[in-house]
This record gives structure tokens, sequence and C-alpha cells, in this order.
């Protein structure tokens, strides 16, 4: 990944921890079996989730930010932290994921 994006995405999981949004919901999507999260959102007043599906190794959110939102940087943190948790080979084969998902030019 670029510094430019490394930095992106460190100031969405900054965001992400200031305005103290989680994960409520961690579920796989019926129709292709893509894995899917439910982020709280701090500007809703209404508890709307925001919904991020990892599709193709890269991670999609349906709010309308053109950076990397917090939403994903909150997902991205917990995939990595899973990660940790894992063998070393799971952990390599997320890193390739991740580094396809970074290159996808979708920023
Ligand atoms: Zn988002």
């Amino acid at each position: 990944m670029t510094s430019q994006q490394a930095s992106e995405l460190q100031q969405a999981i900054l965001r992400a921890q200031r305005d103290g949004i989680t994960i409520l919901a961690r579920g796989t999507r019926k129709s292709d079996g893509a894995r899917v999260w439910g982020v709280t959102s701090k500007s809703t007043h209404d508890h709307r989730l925001h919904q991020v599906v990892e599709v193709g190794g890269r991670l999609l959110c349906d709010c309308p930010s053109r950076v990397i939102c917090k939403h994903r940087g909150l997902v991205h943190q917990d995939l990595v932290a899973q990660a940790s948790r894992q063998p070393a080979a799971a952990a390599v084969a997320h890193d390739e994921q991740w580094s396809n998902w970074m290159h996808g030019g979708e920023w």
C-alpha cells in the first residue's frame, strides 16, 4: 500500500476510536456467502448500522465516504486482530487479501 493509503487507514481507525463506534453484528450474506459487518454510526440518532461487506478481499461500505471511512477502518482493525490470533499461515493469507484490497483502485 502507498504511504498515503496507509495514513488514510490510520486516520480512519483513529476516527473510529474517537467516535466510539463499534461492530454490533457479524455475519455472512446468504446470497453469495460474503462476510458482512454491522457498524454503528455516531452521526445518526436512529441507531442505523452501516454495512461493511468483504467482496473479493476488499471491504466495501454503504456510507458515502470517498476515502477510507471509519467503518472500514474499524472492520480492518478487527480482521487484523483476528488474524493475529490465528496461525501464521492464515495471517499471511489475510495480508495478501489486504494487499489486493489496497491496490484495487476504488479509492
Ligand atoms: Zn463507511
